[in-house]
């Protein structure tokens, strides 16, 4: 079966020559394969393209994308928007009393998936041109494990409840109180212990519109869980939490499925967040924007490492050239490169809170991954460093320039990507090493066309990153890089971060509560405790072991390694490792 998909937020019929339909032979042969359409854009038949891929390398804007895929699959599909428009193949099934993971990248259907599960979107299962039925999606999963959930949301008669991706967007759609917002969301008992639970006692009295990311988040969630449903879903809970509120939110979330017969829907791309929250995980695989694929169930220890292998053996699907490894052991390097700052014991006070941190050292090269609570004064310590903060006491040696990717990224540009990336690099842009280190690894390119005020989250994350690491100085600093990216752009910018430090003999501070993309992109670790809001103290740079250590004796976890991988797997609290591994002050690092 061959698909033709157009990418329409891509296609520029204005801007090109109509390449796709000039070169495309079956055309000049004198047949209809691919024909104008509305606003110029071209309609492809999939059953005249003799799949030849011409068209998908002549547009200038990669607008096209041409796919083979199995036959089976045809039987499958579950939507499709429109003709050579996206479509999804099979659904995933909610099971009562369990968390269910969905993992895979962006664009490939996952939110579609959601909204059709929460019966906000009737499948047409591929019939685009006609309204679509439940009758006939009905008779279509008859005799499947779906069919009697599909059947209750039909007729309304399964509850659903939806913490949405983007809650950035909040306080568009919400305005007043948070009070008031959570008040309308369910029982007050039930939203009291909710706001314990996930400490939102000070901002019930502030408007939404003035809370963090972090903050409305946990508002989010709190509002989603207070509704009286039979589903919950959570499309992507942990970004903007730092690590002990991802863990609180993951128990909370369990607890919500556990005995009660509930069903719970996560779709996460921290995978060690996932990797403790749900019991079975639904992998996904497709093309962006082109088609998704949800394959069969596995237990979540099994699909998190069929995920970092890059291939489904059973499906026969390889998904990434590349494996995704973890060492159990720390690495051993000594820096040996030239120090590009140091500090004296630095301290700063403001009218309502206090930061302190110990004298360290940055060498050229170096990325020093920076662990902490939300609000404990990680930013503040990197002003200081920039020289645009005059610390209260102690001394920065060496002044150093600082490019600085905000936590919390907004669109203020009126044009397209290409524009953006013109006006602030300049020559730069066009530069070899801008072209392969940071545009090709970041995917960028496929992004200049579009307007900066329509990006996605990921794309606008991408974008950020690729500036900031674009611009001269001797310091980056990145707070919080993996909001918003899939997993596989997290290694994927990790590796990028890592690799413009060498080969520039630059420095970067990663802030991130991510740990696996902590583990893979840091030399060395920061580690910043305290109580938010009121005081800081950091401490580092470590080398991997110590500041590991120091930062999950601060949390109280500890990582188990997995047998197969070597990944690093959340100890159950209290369980025989962790008693062991807290004993031995061994936190992360499980091999010598
Ligand atoms: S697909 Fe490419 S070549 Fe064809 S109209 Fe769109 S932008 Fe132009
Ligand atoms: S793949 Fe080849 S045959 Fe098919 S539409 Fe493109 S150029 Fe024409």
């Amino acid at each position: 079966m061959r698909i033709a998909v157009l990418l329409r937020d891509r296609c520029q019929p204005k801007k090109c020559a109509h390449e796709c339909i000039k070169y495309c032979p079956r055309v000049r042969m004198g047949e209809e394969t691919i024909v104008v359409g509305e606003k110029g854009r071209p309609i492809i038949s999939e059953t005249l393209c003799a799949g030849c891929g011409i068209c998908v390398h002549k547009c200038p804007f990669e607008a096209i994308k041409i796919i083979n895929l199995p036959e089976e699959l045809e039987t499958d599909k579950v939507h499709q928007y429109g003709k050579n428009g996206f479509r999804l193949y099979r659904l995933p099934t909610p099971r009562a009393g369990e968390v269910i993971g969905i993992l895979g990248p962006n664009g490939i259907g996952k939110t579609t998936t959601i909204s059709i599960l929460a019966g906000l979107e009737i499948p047409n299962l591929g019939e685009y041109d006609s309204k679509p039925s439940w009758d006939k999606v009905l008779s279509k999963f008859s005799g499947t494990e779906l069919y009697n959930y599909l059947e209750k949301l039909s007729k309304g008669q399964i509850k659903t409840s939806l913490k949405p991706q983007y809650v950035d967007k909040l306080p568009k759609v919400h305005k007043g109180k948070v009070q008031d917002l959570l008040e309308k969301s369910g029982q007050p008992d039930k939203i009291k212990e909710l706001i314990t639970d996930l400490e939102l006692e000070k901002t019930l009295e502030r408007n939404i519109d003035e809370l963090s990311g972090g903050e409305l988040q946990r508002v989010a969630i709190a509002a989603a869980i207070a509704k009286d449903a039979d589903i919950y879903f959570f499309d992507e809970p942990s970004s903007y939490l730092d690590i002990y509120q991802r863990l609180k939110v993951a128990k909370i979330i369990q607890k919500l499925s556990e005995g009660t017969g509930k069903m719970v829907i996560v779709i996460e791309h921290d995978l060690a967040v996932l990797d403790f929250l749900a019991s079975t995980v639904h992998l996904m695989y497709g093309s962006e924007g082109a088609y998704g694929v949800v394959v069969q169930p596995r237990p979540v220890r099994n699909a998190i490492n069929t995920y970092l292998s890059g291939f489904m053996k059973e499906e026969n699907i390889r998904f990434r050239d590349w494996q995704i490894t973890f060492e159990s052991h720390p690495p051993r390097e000594e820096w040996e490169s030239e120090e590009l700052i140091s500090f004296d014991a630095l301290e700063k006070k403001f009218e309502k809170f206090h930061l302190r941190t110990a004298p360290g050292i940055v060498h050229k090269g170096e990325t020093v991954g920076v662990v902490g609570p939300n609000g404990i004064g990680k930013t503040t310590f990197v002003k200081m460093l920039a020289g645009v903060l005059e610390p209260t006491k102690g001394k920065v040696h060496a002044k150093v320039k600082v490019s600085y990717k905000p936590q919390y990224i907004k669109p203020e540009f009126e044009g397209t990507v290409k524009e953006l990336f013109y006006t602030k690099l300049g020559e730069r842009f066009e530069h070899p090493f801008f072209k392969s280190e940071i545009e090709r690894p970041l995917g960028i390119k496929t992004l200049y066309e579009k307007d900066v005020n329509t990006l996605s989250g990921g794309e606008l994350q991408r974008v950020s990153i690729s500036l900031a690491l674009s611009s001269e100085a001797d310091m980056y600093l990145i707070d919080e890089p993996s909001a918003y990216l899939d997993s596989n752009q997290r290694m994927e910018a990790a590796k990028t971060v890592r690799r413009v430090m060498e080969k520039r003999g630059r420095s970067a501070l990663i802030v991130d509560h991510d740990m696996y993309f902590i583990d893979l992109v840091s030399d060395s670790i920061m580690v910043f405790h305290g109580e938010p809001a009121v005081f800081g103290v950091g401490e580092g740079p470590f080398d991997m072991r110590e500041g590991m250590n120091k930062f999950l004796k601060e949390v109280g976890i500890t990582f188990r390694r997995d047998t197969d991988t070597n990944r690093p797997r959340i100890n159950k609290l209290g369980s025989v490792k962790d008693r062991e591994q807290k004993e031995s002050g061994e936190y992360y690092y499980t091999g010598s």
